[in-house]
């Protein structure tokens, strides 16, 4: 069984309060990537880079055994562009500067070898792009899709027949009242439950998460950090934990989606601790289990008789 992930790569210039970065590695798939190569592969990844692309970000990936025969390297292309900037309050940001670039023309190919993967994560891009991979493959069983709202207020009709084939959408709160056009978010699940997707996470930053199920809701916390140096990724980081676990564990029971989001949610802990992709880089998976056990001791209580 293996995983495949598509979504953007990218050269990221982000400021926050603290500090800021220029070029650094970006892009929904890269951290959705790195973030799942800590559970288990084989993991394939689908995306472009222009040639300005810098060759130590593609090491990186390899190191992590990423297997790169689905990436396209576009010979004078320039690759994907994000510029960001987050407020005081780091649950706030602005985007900048969106340039798709090798985006714009992408055609997704999904190499042979790809095809019959079972576990497929849609990172962030152009849902027309997220559907063309998925066309391509034999027999998906389990697709996370992901989204933003420049999807959702620039390709809804795309996005609409991309939901109908997602088994599990994770969006934040902001993305999710959008979607549904409902401030409410348990109404708001109810009509995204309408559109197509059987599960839904919304991810509310430094107050962690919502699982939706036609059954339950779940609530996880997030973990309280002291300094959360870039926040940039953490979303793209929580879903690659959470299917990176479930394809471990092959469990799609509601108790294991539980767990997952709270791989997910460690994570993406792990992610905000430092610039970029930094965080994510040299981890070793009992610090990921050790900090997924610290978990249940946040909002674990006992009922007094
Ligand atoms: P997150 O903080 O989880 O929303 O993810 C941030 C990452 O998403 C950055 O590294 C960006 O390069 C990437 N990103 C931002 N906007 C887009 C977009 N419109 N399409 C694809 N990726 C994007």
């Amino acid at each position: 069984m293996s995983l495949l992930v598509v979504g953007s790569l990218g050269l990221d210039n982000v400021a926050t309060p603290f500090d800021k970065v220029e070029n650094a590695l970006g892009g929904s798939a890269t951290y959705i990537s790195l973030a799942a190569s800590y559970f288990s592969g084989p993991l394939y990844l689908v995306g472009v880079v222009g040639e300005d692309f810098p060759q130590k970000y593609i090491t990186l990936l390899e190191n992590h055994n990423i297997d790169l025969e689905g990436l396209q390297v576009v010979k004078g292309g320039k690759t994907f562009r994000w510029v960001g900037k987050y407020h005081y309050d780091l649950n706030v940001r602005d985007t900048l500067l969106t340039e798709l670039n090798v985006f714009e023309k992408f055609d997704p190919i999904v190499p042979d070898k790809f095809k019959k993967a079972k576990f497929i994560c849609l990172g962030n891009i152009d849902p027309a792009l997220q559907l063309k991979v998925l066309d391509q493959m034999v027999d998906p069983q389990f697709v996370v899709g992901d989204t933003m709202n420049y999807w959702i207020e620039g390709r809804k009709d795309t996005l609409m027949e991309l939901l109908k084939r997602v088994n599990v959408l994770i969006i934040n709160d902001s993305e999710a009242r959008l979607l549904a056009k409902e401030p409410n978010l348990i109404k708001a699940w109810k009509i995204i439950r309408s559109m197509g997707p059987e599960i839904l996470i919304i991810k509310k930053g430094e107050h962690g998460a919502l699982l939706f199920t036609d059954d339950i809701v779940f609530s996880a916390p997030a973990y309280p950090m002291e300094m959360i140096y870039d926040p940039t990724g953490a979303g793209d980081t929580f879903a690659g934990g959470f299917i990176g676990y479930l394809h471990k564990t092959q469990d799609l029971s509601a108790e294991n989606m539980k767990r997952a989001v709270i791989y997910g949610s460690a994570m993406a802990s792990f992610c905000v601790e430092k610039f970029s992709t930094q965080g994510l880089e040299n981890l070793q998976y009992f610090r990921v289990h050790d900090r997924y056990r610290e978990f249940r001791n946040l909002s674990r209580f006992d009922e007094k008789e």
